[in-house]
């Protein structure tokens, strides 16, 4: 088991990869990673995440409020939307968030990941909805991305950039890393023509495999919503999986159809 300082040291490692893979700007981006039900450590704001070291890291409790912070850091502004994961998902022992180029583009343009077009990613992640759109550092992001936490390990934050969370830092960052090939990948072979899906049975096989596999984590092959009611579930659910509410399930094909027009029509 890691000590405080072993998992500060690997906090900053992981912020030089998000940083030098591109998946934030500046001073974007903030993760987090629970040592107990009261003590979680997290980024600081205002602070490169590729250039930190051990002591930047800042400790908070439940409530976000600080417990330990070195002169001139200050937790993550979005520590709420952290906590709330914490909270819901009490199976998660890191949040990652960042603004990767490929999975951004997405959340700005509305369009969910839905489309099963390679086996990791449907094992790994399966569908990726998006949460509502809210004012950074608000509870309107936490209030958001709640209804998705039971469903998903993955999210894409409207207009804003996307969120992963896991039992440990390492692989709350592999799901990002992951989230955000899977969106590169979708949006490059809509360049070419767009990508042949797999099929549902391909798909079902892949489900099945993450189950044998025994994964942590939630993931639609066992949880979808639309499935629980009956309607076309993840990787067949027209986009609007994720959205749980009966009058978007029920119009699943039509939103299936719109999307796919929209992105012709967009030559995406
Ligand atoms: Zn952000």
């Amino acid at each position: 088991m890691q000590n405080e300082y072993e998992i500060k040291k690997e906090m900053c490692e992981i912020g030089r990869r998000v940083y030098n893979r591109g998946m934030v700007a500046a001073n974007d981006g903030n993760f987090s990673v629970k040592l107990n039900d009261n003590e979680f450590l997290c980024t600081p704001t205002g602070v490169s995440k590729g250039f930190m070291t051990p002591e930047y890291i800042c400790k908070v409790d439940a409530e976000g409020n600080v417990i330990q912070a070195n002169k001139g850091f200050k937790p993550s502004s979005e520590i709420k939307m952290h906590m709330r994961v914490y909270k819901e998902r009490p199976d998660v022992n890191s949040v990652v968030h960042a603004h990767p180029l490929y999975a951004t583009t997405f959340a700005i343009a509305g369009i969910p990941l839905t489309q099963p077009i390679m086996p990791e990613a449907v094992i790994a992640l399966g569908c990726v909805p998006i949460a509502k759109y809210g004012t950074p550092s608000t509870v309107e992001i936490p209030d958001a991305i709640s209804e998705h936490l039971q469903y998903f390990d993955a999210v894409l934050l409207e207009n804003h950039g996307a969120l992963s969370y896991s039992d440990s830092l390492l692989n709350a960052y592999h799901k990002m890393e992951s989230l955000e090939f899977y969106a590169r990948l979708l949006y490059q072979s809509n360049m070419l023509g767009g990508p042949q899906e797999l099929s549902k049975e391909q798909v079902e096989k892949l489900y099945e495999i993450r189950r044998q596999f025994g994964l942590p984590g939630k993931h639609p092959a066992n949880v979808c919503p639309n499935a629980k009611e009956g309607k076309p579930s993840c990787h067949s659910c027209g986009s609007s999986c994720g959205t749980g509410t009966a009058d978007a399930s029920a119009d699943a094909d039509l939103v299936a159809s719109i999307t796919k027009k929209v992105m012709a029509q967009l030559g995406l």
